[in-house]
């Protein structure tokens, strides 16, 4: 990496020092409001630890969901710090906006050890348009900047982007530096066979990606609602599947450029589009979908000869389910490939799951600790894969 990390500084330069913390707290909360996965807060606390360690103060800023720049009760983060305290084993004090005369006050008063949450940036007008005001203020609630909120990397906000030129040093955290360590290694070199496995909804999202990969790897499978779109690029009837169709001609030229490299499923499990609908789930042949049903996973056929590829790999990337698994009866070519990469890991292969939606698939398989590195950055993970950098992480120091 050509950026400054947090680990490059020596503890000594920390000590008694607030360290501004962009974290990616962007959690989902159940219906009583509290904290139902705690995997983001998790993931920050390697960087907190060592801070601590070290005898820094750590002030943290986080968005959650989506509020429009004005304090909305129901994306507060004050549901976050008692999670928070309970992992670090330390007392998290809430307070907010981060704009607030009460922010910049405990902010000053904060003893080494102890740690300060502030409420949601995306209370604060300017956070999405990046504007330099409120990155100085920001500056000003630390003494250096760490960035270690990996999955918010590809946004232009005044706390990802704006505060790293305001507030010096500005360096990579553990989480940051972990995640492009792990991408890195899909990108240099990787050790062949390469394989790569793109499924999930929409291809007009990935375009940029499947070429990165169509590009370097030596066999890239296609399942999920990604592959009805490629089935009718060929020519096949789709009934009702999911199908993208301002894309069938994109898919129809990757199928050009590189027909010795992409695979298509052979069969296909169909189902009812209505969840509501008795149709029992059933494999049929790719080419031949009834009218009025939809392909909703890779049928077994396709799923055990995906698996078998996988399970030969040295390097394996996957992004996105092969199918509807959040349904029942159609999560068995997702497991298929998760149960497959573990298998190849354990062989030795290096193997990397990107997406929000195929991190939740490898966790609901319980396989998440069985391959090496399943990314915490989804959208972000994809788009430096696909371009190589990102907004947040060239707004820190170089090394
Ligand atoms: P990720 O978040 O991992 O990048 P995506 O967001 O692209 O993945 O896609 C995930 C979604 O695609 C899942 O919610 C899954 O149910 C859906 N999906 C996968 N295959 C199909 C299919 N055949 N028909 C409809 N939806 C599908
Ligand atoms: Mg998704």
């Amino acid at each position: 990496m050509n950026k400054r990390s947090l680990s490059d500084l020596p503890p000594a330069d920390l000590r008694g020092r607030r360290a501004l913390v962009r974290v990616d707290y962007n959690v989902p909360l159940d219906a009583s409001g509290a904290v139902a996965d705690a995997n983001r807060v998790e993931a920050t606390v390697p960087t907190l630890r060592r801070l601590l360690d070290a005898g820094a103060s750590p002030v943290l800023l986080s968005h959650l969901g989506r509020p429009k720049g004005v304090p909305d009760p129901r994306y507060t983060l004050a549901p976050v710090a008692p999670v928070l305290s309970r992992l670090l084993g330390a007392p998290v004090r809430f307070v907010g906006p981060a704009d607030s005369e009460e922010a910049r006050e405990a902010s000053r008063s904060l003893e080494p050890g102890e740690v300060l949450l502030l409420e949601n940036t995306r209370f604060l007008p300017g956070e999405t348009t990046n504007d330099p005001a409120l990155a100085a203020t920001l500056a000003e609630l630390g003494d250096l900047f760490v960035s270690d909120a990996f999955g918010s990397t590809h946004r232009a906000h005044a706390s990802v982007v704006g505060v790293a030129s305001a507030l010096h040093p500005a360096v990579a955290g553990d989480l940051v530096e972990t995640e492009l360590r792990a991408l890195a290694g899909l990108v240099d070199v990787p050790e062949r066979p390469f394989i790569v496995a793109f499924g999930g909804a929409k291809i007009g999202d990935k375009i940029a990606l499947m070429k990165t990969f169509l590009d370097r790897a030596d066999s890239v499978l296609v399942g999920g609602a990604m592959a009805n779109t490629f089935l009718k690029a060929g020519g096949s009837r789709t009934g009702s599947s999911l199908v993208e169709d301002e894309a069938v001609d994109v898919a129809a030229r990757f199928l050009e450029d590189s027909a010795d490299r992409i695979r298509l499923p052979t069969d296909v499990v169909v189902g009812a589009v209505d969840p509501e609908s008795k149709v029992e789930p059933r494999a049929v042949s790719a080419s031949d979908i009834p009218d009025g049903l939809a392909a909703l996973d890779i049928g077994p056929e396709t799923a055990e000869a995906y698996a078998w590829q996988i399970s030969k790999s040295r390097t394996f990337f996957w992004n996105g389910p092969m199918g509807l698994f959040e349904r029942d009866g159609f999560g068995a070519g997702t497991l298929a490939v998760a149960q497959a990469a573990a298998d190849a890991t354990r062989s030795g292969a290096f193997t990397v799951i990107g997406g929000g939606d195929s991190a939740a698939a490898i966790r609901k398989a319980g396989l998440a600790d069985a391959v090496s590195h399943v990314s915490t950055g989804g959208g972000a993970a994809l788009e430096y894969l696909a371009h190589g950098t990102l907004p947040g992480l060239e707004a820190l120091d170089d090394s």
